[in-house]
C-alpha cells in the first residue's frame, strides 16, 4: 500500500510535540511492514533543511483566493529516515523559523494544503491512503473530495489522525475565499459555530477518523472545546490508535545518556546505580522512594497541583518520600516550585528548563513516575517510564487510562487515582510508598512493567488494518 502522511510536524525536521514523533516514527514502521510509506510536510527554515540535500521533485502554482503563489515541493535526497520525505516551499509563506504562532497561519496552513492536493492531483497514479493529521490538513479530505479542480482524487480513502483536539484552526467564513473553487451546496461540512472549522471539517469528511487512545476518544464525546456532538454523531467512523514509543532510543539496556545500563534480569543493581548519581547530584537520600515529574509546567498536566502534593505529603505521610521535579513552563508555577525547597532541602529538588539527558537519567534512577495530568491525548512519558523500571502513578485520563493498570488489579503495573486533585494524588503517592516498602511486590510490579510491549510495532499495524477496510 502507498500512504501519503500530510503533516505541519515531523522528528527530526521539525517538532513542536507528540504529533512530530508520531509523524517521524511511523511512516518507518509503515515501510517496515512491507509498505510505501511518505511524509509531506511545509518547509521552514529549520536546521535540518539546511543540513540535508534535496532534489526538486514538482513545480506548480495555484491562488489563495486572489493571491498567486508558486510552490515548490522537494525530496531529501538519502531517505535517511527510512522513508521518503518531502517539503513543500511556498515563498514567503512556509519559508519561516518557527512552526506556528504567526498572524497568518490559516493563509500559512490552507495554502500548504492547497499545494499539496495540487500536487497529489498531478501524479500519474494515485496513493491507496491519504493520512492526514490534526487540524492543519484537515481540510485535505474536503478538497480532494468538493473541489471543482481535485474530484479526480474524490475515491482515495483518507484517515485523519487527532492529536490534540483542543486546537481546530477556526477561521472567519470570509476565509472561505481561499479554498479553491468548491461545490457550494457543501458549506455545512465546512462550518462549525458560525466558523470555518478545519478539524470539525476534517471529522466530518475523512473516511476514518483515529485518536491517539480509546479513552481520548471516549472523553472527547463530552469535553472537546466544542464539537462534542460532532464526536457523538461520528462516532461510527472513529477509533483509538495508541501511539508507540522508539524502542531502540528509549532502551535502558543501551540508552546513551546514562552510563549505568541494565535489563530486567539487573534491574535492582542498575537502577540502584542510575539512582545514587541522581540523588547525590540533587541532594536527596537514596534509601527513601524517589517520585519524579517530568514535563510541561501547564494545568493540562496538573502541574500546579505539585507544590500542594509535596506539601501535603510531608506534612500528612511524613519525609518517608523524595520529589524531584524537571520542566518549564507558567511562571507562577516555576517560581512555587523554586520557593518549595527552601522548605524541603533533602527531600526534594527542582530542575526548572528543558534538558534531555537530565531526563533519561531520571527515568532510569527514580522509582516512581508522577502524571496527575488533566488532559492527556496518549502520553509518552508513562511508557518510557514503564520500560526503565519506574512505576507510573497516573490520574485515569485519556491514554493514561490504556496504558497503566493499578497494582491493586489482578496483574496491575501502576498505581492510579480518579481526580487531578491534591488530596487524591496524595492518597496515591501514600500507596506508592507502601509498594516500595513491600520489597517482593514492588520487584514483581517492576519486573511485570518492563516486560509490556510499547514499541510502535503493533500501532503500526492497527493503522493497516484500518487502512485495509478503506480499500
Ligand atoms: P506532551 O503533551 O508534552 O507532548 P508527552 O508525554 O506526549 O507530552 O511527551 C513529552 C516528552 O517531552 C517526553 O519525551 C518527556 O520526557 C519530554 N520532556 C518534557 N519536558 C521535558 C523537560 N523539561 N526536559 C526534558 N524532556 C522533557
Amino acid at each position: 500500500m502507498e500512504i501519503i502522511h500530510v503533516s505541519a510536524e515531523c522528528y527530526p525536521v521539525a517538532k513542536a510535540g507528540g504529533l512530530g514523533d508520531v509523524v517521524g516514527a511511523l511512516p518507518r514502521y509503515q515501510n517496515a511492514l512491507g509498505h510505501i510509506a511518505k511524509v509531506v510536510m511545509p518547509m521552514y527554515r529549520t536546521k535540518y533543511l539546511y543540513q540535508h540535500s534535496w532534489e526538486v521533485v514538482h513545480k506548480g502554482g495555484a491562488n489563495l483566493g486572489n493571491r498567486w503563489f508558486d510552490y515548490t515541493v522537494i525530496k531529501e535526497e538519502t531517505n535517511k529516515q527510512g522513508f521518503d520525505l518531502y517539503l513543500v516551499d511556498i515563498n514567503g509563506l512556509l519559508d519561516r523559523e518557527r512552526i506556528y504562532g504567526y498572524d497568518d497561519d490559516s493563509e500559512r496552513f490552507m495554502a500548504f494544503q492547497i499545494a499539496v492536493v495540487d500536487w497529489i492531483s498531478r501524479w500519474q497514479h494515485r496513493p491507496d491512503i491519504v493520512h492526514v493529521h490534526d487540524h492543519h490538513t484537515a481540510m485535505i479530505p474536503f478538497m480532494m473530495q468538493h473541489c471543482l479542480a481535485y474530484r479526480q482524487l474524490a475515491g482515495i480513502p483518507t484517515v485523519l489522525t487527532i492529536h490534540n483536539a483542543q486546537y481546530q484552526g477556526a477561521m472567519d467564513w470570509s476565509k472561505s475565499l481561499y479554498i479553491p473553487a468548491w461545490d457550494s451546496w457543501k458549506w455545512g461540512l465546512l462550518e462549525w459555530n458560525n466558523m470555518i472549522n478545519p478539524l470539525a471539517c476534517g471529522i466530518k469528511c475523512a473516511h476514518r477518523v483515529t485518536t491517539v487512545s480509546w479513552s481520548y476518544l471516549d472523553e472527547l464525546k463530552f469535553m472537546s472545546n466544542g464539537l462534542e456532538p460532532l464526536f457523538e454523531y461520528e462516532k461510527g467512523k472513529c477509533s483509538g490508535i495508541l501511539n508507540g514509543i522508539d524502542t531502540v532510543v528509549w532502551d535502558p539496556a543501551t540508552d546513551h545518556y546514562i552510563d549505568n545500563h541494565f535489563k530486567v534480569t539487573d534491574v535492582q543493581k542498575g537502577k540502584a546505580a542510575n539512582k545514587a548519581l541522581l540523588c547525590e547530584t540533587f541532594g536527596l537520600d537514596p534509601e527513601k522512594p524517589l517520585f519524579i515529574f517530568i514535563g510541561r509546567l501547564v494545568g493540562e498536566k496538573a502541574a500546579d497541583l505539585l507544590p500542594g502534593v509535596i506539601g501535603d505529603s510531608f506534612f500528612h505521610i511524613g519525609r518517608k518520600m523524595n520529589y524531584l521535579v524537571l520542566g518549564s513552563g507558567e511562571p507562577q508555577v516555576e517560581t512555587q516550585l523554586e520557593l518549595l525547597k527552601s522548605f524541603s532541602a533533602g527531600d526534594y529538588n527542582v530542575y526548572i528548563g528543558y534538558n534531555e539527558s537530565l531526563s533519561h537519567l531520571m527515568y532510569a534512577g527514580a522509582d516512581f513516575l508522577l502524571m496527575p495530568s488533566r488532559v492527556e491525548p496518549c502520553g509518552l512519558n508513562q511508557m518510557y517510564a514503564m520500560r526503565y523500571g519506574t512505576v507510573p502513578v497516573v490520574r485515569q485520563t485519556g491514554g493514561l487510562r490504556d496504558t497503566v493498570v493499578d497494582y491493586g488489579e489482578e496483574g496491575g503495573y501502576g498505581v492510579t487515582h480518579v481526580h487531578a486533585s491534591v488530596g487524591d494524588i496524595t492518597h496515591a503517592v501514600y500507596r506508592g510508598v507502601q509498594l516500595f516498602e513491600d520489597k517482593k511486590k514492588f520487584r514483581d510490579v517492576r519486573k511485570r512493567m518492563m516486560k509490556l510491549d510499547f514499541s510502535w510495532d503493533a500501532s503500526a499495524k492497527h493503522y493497516i488494518d484500518l487502512y485495509k477496510t478503506l480499500r
